[in-house]
């Protein structure tokens, strides 16, 4: 397992180095944020938030968005908002300095076993209503036909797929998308949900709109999807919908 620790303090960087070696990791250390920027793929990213150079917040950001690699923020500042900060920056995990070796040690290996199985998760198909989307291949299928879709398309169904029903938000399929802030994105973002709802067909319904919020995939009958609700009937499932 390769670990990029991005800390900007040569004693905290030589004494983590040195425990996470001794447990087998492979570290790579980058000292500021343009550096873990600019590192090969890792694993997993200890990443301190107090840079030099950038917030560790803004960098957590952007490793998260481009590639989903696990990420553990290390932080001086133990107040509950810079943890709430850390946490919604998209950190799968949080640690306090001063923190132990044992503690951090636990923490890495929770969060790669929690990864590696969401990665076996998205290898899968999700299935809903003659809709099929194949994250693994990139293929996407509604009733049986094969539908190509330019890659944005595909990212943003995917998205809405792996979160299985949940609504996402706009700015956050903006980020993972795009891999670029939201502002001045909106109207994009409608366009290509809009020619991914018209190549798609009787399924494009499947894709609903969140009003002030994002989209999400309706998974209205889908086998074994215990999460659907009920409600709201108007963007329901088309039945055998002529539009
Ligand atoms: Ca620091």
């Amino acid at each position: 397992m390769r670990i990029l620790l991005v800390e900007d303090d040569n004693r905290v960087a030589d004494a983590l180095m040195g425990a996470l070696r001794r447990h087998g990791y492979e570290v790579r250390r980058a000292e500021n944020a343009a550096d873990a920027l600019a590192a090969p793929a890792a694993d997993l990213v200890l990443l301190d938030l107090g840079l030099p150079d950038r917030d560790g917040i803004e960098v957590c950001r952007e490793l998260r968005a481009r590639s989903g690699v696990p990420v553990i923020a290390v932080t001086a500042r133990g107040d509950e908002p810079d943890r709430v900060r850390g946490l919604r920056s998209g950190a799968d995990d949080y640690v306090v300095k001063p923190f132990g070796a044992a503690e951090l040690l636990a923490r890495i290996e929770a969060v790669l076993r929690r990864s590696v199985r969401q990665r076996a998760h998205e290898d899968r198909l999700v299935a809903v209503d003659g809709l099929e989307v194949d994250l693994g291949r990139r293929t996407v299928v509604v009733d049986g036909r094969s539908v190509t879709l330019a890659r944005k398309e595909f990212e943003i169904l995917a998205l809405l797929a792996r979160a299985g029903g949940a609504a996402v938000p706009r700015d956050r399929i903006v980020v993972e998308v795009w891999q670029t802030t939201y502002d001045g994105m909106s109207r994009t973002l409608d366009v290509h949900v809009a020619t991914l709802r018209g190549k798609l067909g009787r399924a494009g319904a499947l894709v609903q709109t969140v009003r002030g919020y994002g989209y999400r995939l309706s998974l209205g009958t889908a086998a074994g999807g215990p999460g659907a609700d009920g409600g709201g009937a108007e963007a329901g499932r088309p039945a055998a919908a002529g539009e």
